[in-house]
């Protein structure tokens, strides 16, 4: 296996966001693919990118109401104080 698949955490992330918004290269998707594969940290904020994209489209596509948008942020909030515990 070619080193060339090998990214850092932080390239991993760059990417994770890239694809999130369709932007990534073919490569570069691959690139991530391997790096979750062996990457715990970064499969969970893969996963946490991916919840919170949806969200933020979900409110884009219905006009919800205030009390809606608050239980949205709270639930965002809650889930980062949860990542910070650990
Ligand atoms: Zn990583």
């Amino acid at each position: 296996m070619s080193k060339l698949f090998f990214i850092d955490c932080s390239k991993a992330a760059e990417c994770c966001n890239k694809s999130q918004y369709k932007e990534a290269r073919p490569m570069e998707k691959m690139m991530l693919f391997f790096h979750l594969a062996f990457c715990r940290a970064c499969r969970k904020f893969s996963t946490k990118n991916s919840k919170l994209t949806e969200a933020i489209q979900k409110s884009n596509l219905q006009s919800c109401t205030e009390e809606q948008k608050q239980a949205w942020r709270e639930q965002i909030k809650k889930e980062f104080a949860e990542d910070n515990v650990q």
